[in-house]
């Protein structure tokens, strides 16, 4: 199958996603790329922040996820010793700490809006595996697979929005270093009782963090951060005494994590790491998102700083085609738009995972 487009994205996560229905929303011509043949996929966070909730708004989208369901956070708790020593309310004129919306339903609604453009195609299933070069290096498209059909796209610019093991970073042999950052993430959902408030709640449990995040549909996603490597170990051990630290961390959820956590099976290992590239662009290539900064789950960021990402690269895709250039020099734009922002929150993701424990230090007895 052979196809043109003067843009293809590979990847539909919140970034490719958000980027395709803003560049058809342009009318230019897209083709996004998504390896899954469903949106309902591995398992991420799902916790917007204020960032990400204005780009919603500002492209009409939030009443879409809005409709479709999300939950709006109260406030953010610290607990020790069963009961609550800090609280974290929404800021002046804010109205929550964060929103929760299920990927699924985030992903659905701007894919749902971004179909009713002519100039716009969704690839589900299809998979890159070869950059398309001209005589002058300059990428001109892609290789992929769709099923068992080779596909081959045409295209003035392809954008990396394919995650953190992107396949457009490594094929556009853009350089990428990664940080470990000495912790594992297990998560474990379970549904919550009658009446649950929407919250955020941290413990500090063996000096580590186990965070509780409520979510829409009446579910609480349990985050333990966990030595890095170290859960291969851990399952050789019975999860009994495990699962008894978060009820000790958080006794009135004591029936319920009884009930509905009881196995290892119950939890999903979840790998933490961060990465750097030098240069997110070259010619008539580009990532974004994960690809070009990977985030840690850490303040969860990582969705927001994709969002706001596509936000801009819009703008400069559209005025690369308008002058026909998609040199280095010329999409770089959009890296010398967004890389400081992001590296600043890279190093508060730093700063925040070394300093957790100081939030239980002084604890002010409510
Ligand atoms: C445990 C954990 C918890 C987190 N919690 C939060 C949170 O609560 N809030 C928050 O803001 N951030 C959170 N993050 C970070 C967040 O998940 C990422 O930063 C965000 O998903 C990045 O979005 P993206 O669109 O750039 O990439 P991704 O969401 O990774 O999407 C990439 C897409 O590309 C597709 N793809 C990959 N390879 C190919 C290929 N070869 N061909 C075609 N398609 C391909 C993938 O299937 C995927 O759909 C968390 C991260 C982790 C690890």
């Amino acid at each position: 199958m052979n196809l043109e487009a003067d843009v293809c994205i590979v990847g539909a996560g919140p970034g490719g996603a958000l980027l395709g229905y803003l560049l058809a929303k342009k009318g230019i011509s897209t083709i996004v790329l998504e390896r899954h043949v469903g949106i309902d996929k591995e398992f991420r966070g799902e916790h917007l922040n204020q960032d990400g909730e204005q780009v919603l708004k500002k492209h009409g989208l939030y009443e879409q996820v809005e409709a479709a369901g999300l939950l709006l956070m109260e406030r953010v708790e610290y607990w020790q010793h069963g009961r609550v020593i800090k609280t974290v309310t929404p800021g002046a004129g804010e109205q929550h700490v964060g929103i929760h919306v299920p990927q699924k339903k985030l992903l659905s609604a701007i894919i749902g809006a971004s179909e009713h453009y002519q100039d716009y195609k969704l690839m589900m299933g299809t998979k890159v595996t070869e950059l398309l070069f001209n005589e002058t290096g300059s990428v001109t498209g892609l290789k992929a697979m769709n099923g068992e059909q080779e596909v081959t796209i045409k295209s003035k610019i392809v954008v990396g929005a394919d995650g953190r093991f992107s396949t457009v970073r490594k094929l556009a042999e853009i350089p990428f270093s990664k940080t470990t950052h000495g912790y594992d993430l297990l998560w474990a959902k379970i549904r919550s009782p009658h009446n649950w408030e929407p919250t955020i709640k941290n413990a500090l449990v063996n000096g580590q963090q186990l965070a509780l995040f409520t979510q829409a549909g009446g579910f609480i996603q349990f985050g333990w951060n966990i030595e890095e490597d170290s859960y291969p170990t851990l399952k050789k051990q019975s999860c009994a005494p495990f699962i008894e630290q978060a009820i000790e961390a958080f006794p009135e959820l004591a029936e319920s994590i009884r009930s509905q956590i009881q196995s290892w099976d119950d939890f999903i290992l979840l790998k933490v790491q961060s990465s750097h590239s030098p240069t997110w662009v070259k010619d008539g290539v580009l990532i974004m998102g994960d690809a070009a900064h990977t985030m840690t789950p850490t303040g969860a960021f990582g969705i927001n700083l994709s969002l706001l990402d596509a936000d801009v690269l819009a703008d400069v895709l559209s005025e690369a085609l308008d002058k026909q250039n998609f040199s280095t020099a010329q999409l770089k734009g959009f890296e010398e738009a967004r890389r400081a922002h992001t590296e600043k929150l890279q190093e508060q993701q730093r700063v925040k995972e070394m300093t957790y424990q100081d939030n239980f230090a002084e604890p002010i007895l409510s």
